[in-house]
This record gives C-alpha cells, sequence and structure tokens, in this order.
C-alpha cells in the first residue's frame, strides 16, 4: 500500500515525491508512461556522446530564490546567460530586440534615446490590444511586427497573431540598450551534470518507487494507493468526455556535424525562412567541449507530444469544464499538464513546493 501515487515523473512528479519521501516519511508511487524520468526537461548523450535536449530546449532561470536553492541540494550548476538571435533580411540579430537589433537592421548608429524616439514614431496607438496582433503593433510598429513576429506566430501556433489572445505575446520585451541576454532572472544556469542526473537525484529515496512505461489509466484499478497527485493531461483524466484540450505540438530533427561549432549561440530563430522555426546547438549553454556538435531543427506541428496549451476563449471554456469536475475528486492536480497552462520550470517546482506544504499542514491538522 503506497500513502501517494504520483502521475507522471515529470519536475511537478518528482519534486513532489522528493518531498513526501524526505520530509514526510510517506511511501510514494510514481508512474510514468514513457521509458525515462524529467519529463520535457529530460535530456541525454546522443550516440555521438553530445548531451542534447530530447524535448527542446530548457533554460533554467529565475528570480525565485527558494526554488533555486531547493534544487541545489540535487545538482550543482553550470552559470551561464543565454543569448538568442534571429534571421531577418539574412542578418542574425538580437533578440529580445535591442539597440543593436535596430541599429543592424535599419543602418543607423542611434544611441538609447535616439533608439526610444525610433519606437515612439513606429509603435501604433492601441489603448487596449484585443489579440497579439495589436499587441505587437503597440510594442514594435507594423515593420519590426512584419519582420520579427508575425510568420514566426503562424508557423509556431498555426494561427495568426490577430486570432490570438493577447496575452501570448503581452510578454515580448523591448530593451534600448545592448543587453542581448535573453532573459534577466537573477539566476540562470544549466544543471551541471545534466537534467537526467538531478531528476535521478530527485527520486533516489528508498520510499519512493517508479514504474516507467506504465500508463496510470492502464493500472489505476490495479495498484492500492492514499492519495492521488496527477501530473497528465487533465482531459485525458477524464476520458476526455468534454472534447480534446488543444494543444501544440512539436517535431525535433536532429543532425551532428563533425565540426566543433555550427552557429554563434544557442538558438537562432527563422521567423520567415524554412518551416521550421528555430535551430538550437545546446552544446552553448550545457558548456559541453567536444569536437562534434548537434543542431535540432524544430518544426511545429498541429498532432503530437502536447506541448503548447492554446490560449483562445474556446479552449478556456473548454478547461473551466473539467476545472469543476476536477473539484470533488480529491485528486491533486498540478503542472502544465493537469492545469492546461504554460509553466516554466521554476513555477512548476514553486507550485509542487507550495502543495507539498499544505498536505504537510492538512496532515498535522
Ligand atoms: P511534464 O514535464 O510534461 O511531465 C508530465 C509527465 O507526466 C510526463 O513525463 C508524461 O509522460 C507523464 N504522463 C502524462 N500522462 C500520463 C499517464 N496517463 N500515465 C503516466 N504518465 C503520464 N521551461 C523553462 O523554464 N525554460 C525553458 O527554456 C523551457 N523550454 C521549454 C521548451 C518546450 C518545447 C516545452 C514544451 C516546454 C518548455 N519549458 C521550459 C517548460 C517545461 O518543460 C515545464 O515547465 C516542465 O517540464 C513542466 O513539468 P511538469 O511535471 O508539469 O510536466
Amino acid at each position: 500500500m503506497f500513502d501517494y501515487c504520483i502521475v507522471g515523473a515529470g519536475l511537478a512528479g518528482c519534486v513532489l515525491a522528493e518531498r513526501l519521501a524526505s520530509q514526510a516519511g510517506r511511501r510514494v508511487l510514481v508512474v510514468e508512461r514513457r521509458d525515462h524520468i524529467g519529463g520535457n526537461c529530460f535530456d541525454y548523450y546522443d550516440e555521438a556522446g553530445i548531451l542534447v535536449h530530447k524535448y527542446g530546449p530548457h533554460y533554467f532561470r529565475t528570480n525565485r530564490r527558494h526554488v533555486f536553492a531547493y534544487l541545489s541540494q540535487f545538482t550543482d550548476w553550470h552559470y551561464v546567460y543565454y543569448r538568442i538571435r534571429v534571421m531577418v533580411d539574412g542578418r542574425l540579430v538580437p533578440l529580445p530586440i535591442n539597440l543593436d537589433t535596430v541599429n543592424e537592421l535599419y543602418g543607423s548608429s542611434w544611441d538609447s534615446e535616439a533608439c526610444q524616439a525610433f519606437f515612439a514614431r513606429t509603435r501604433a496607438t492601441i489603448p487596449q490590444p484585443a489579440n497579439s496582433e495589436e499587441v505587437i503593433l503597440a510594442k514594435v510598429g507594423r515593420d519590426l511586427y512584419e519582420k520579427i513576429y508575425e510568420a514566426y506566430t503562424v508557423k509556431q501556433w498555426g494561427l495568426s497573431p490577430r486570432e490570438l489572445d493577447p496575452s501570448v505575446c503581452a510578454r515580448i520585451p523591448v530593451r534600448f540598450n545592448r543587453d542581448d541576454r535573453y532573459f534577466t532572472d537573477r539566476y540562470q544556469a544549466m544543471p551541471k551534470d545534466g537534467y537526467h542526473r538531478l531528476f535521478a537525484r530527485l527520486l533516489a529515496h528508498p520510499k519512493i518507487h517508479l514504474l516507467l512505461k506504465t500508463d496510470w489509466h492502464e493500472i489505476r484499478q490495479a495498484i492500492p494507493f492514499g492519495k492521488l497527485i496527477y501530473t497528465g493531461p487533465i482531459d485525458a483524466f477524464f476520458d476526455h468526455c468534454y472534447g480534446r484540450l488543444p494543444y501544440r505540438s512539436l517535431r525535433f530533427e536532429h543532425e551532428t556535424l563533425d565540426q566543433e561549432v555550427f552557429q554563434p549561440v544557442s538558438q537562432v530563430n527563422y521567423p520567415v525562412d524554412y518551416d521550421f522555426t528555430r535551430i538550437v546547438e545546446i552544446k552553448h549553454v550545457t558548456g559541453q567541449r567536444h569536437p562534434k556538435t548537434t543542431i535540432v531543427r524544430e518544426y511545429p506541428e498541429a498532432d503530437g507530444e502536447p506541448y503548447y496549451p492554446v490560449p483562445r476563449p474556446e479552449s478556456q471554456a473548454l478547461l473551466e469544464q473539467y476545472l469543476a469536475a476536477a473539484r470533488p475528486t480529491g485528486v491533486h492536480f498540478i503542472g502544465r499538464l493537469a492545469q492546461y497552462r504554460y509553466l516554466n520550470m521554476d513555477e512548476v517546482v514553486d507550485e509542487a513546493l507550495a502543495l507539498f506544504e499544505r498536505l504537510a499542514a492538512a496532515e498535522v491538522e
């Protein structure tokens, strides 16, 4: 008899398993349908011996000191700033848009003030943007919208920015200085020995039992347990009884090259050219030295593994139905699939730690 059954060995499931076993002495069963732990953060050494991220690049960063401190118990870090370039009119320029992006694209040599004046002239006046196109036009104006965002969004989502909720593009930053870091969070680092080792250490407790290649739906009647924590898709939990929540998926095409470096930074976005959205060379941020390199091209797709919830009013309405069905079950739904929300890794850890505190407090009462 297990005290807890946790469905999914991703970040949410592994953090909760670790806390429940090590801090509350609970016996925990973790059930994972894939053949590995780590969920979408999983990484591995490919045939050439290069550490690659199986499900797209995972750049860890956070402003939450307690999240960083918690994970630091299970890994050392390779400290690194993430840098991204975007291919526009045949040039590689910094993303997010900064002073250098503007100067390189317009052949200008503006300073910060002149750059701000440029944006003041070009951005559209839209006090309350109703969709993602309006959000971007209000931030950068039409030319940069068309060069950097419009076609990329169509490739990524299969929808025009006009059809997407304003929240999808609400956080696009524009900088008037030369800071070319992709993120500005206080802590930015990759697990020194890779994500897979970090996850293995989270689960390395004698009270945690792991079942890989096991779908919860196939064994749910067979295993006795106390409480259930579910990190899979919420609509699948209810056998899609109200319909399927839409997701955007990705296909990853790996290629190993007989050269040390392929591109100047870990990620280059291709908004207009090609069918792929980006090429990732993760070596730049894992810090691995190797005479060869592996690059990954990402092709957005409608079908496949569920990666990105599609933020539209219809999906929100469907989600509300599932959330209402979830409330009386006594099951704890946590993580990006169970909540149908795009969550960064640090948000997932934060929410898992908070759920553990609530569970521990409820048991004391
Ligand atoms: P998951 O990692 O999806 O884990 C859920 C697990 O449940 C999966 O392993 C799944 O196989 C399993 N499961 C589902 N159903 C069942 C079932 N019926 N039975 C058994 N097991 C089941 N975040 C960042 O902070 N930085 C980044 O750079 C970043 N890049 C990303 C890039 C991509 C392409 C994607 C898709 C996400 C990215 N993220 C990034 C987000 C990050 O992946 C998530 O925050 C994190 O993985 C969520 O963890 P989770 O445990 O909620 O979900």
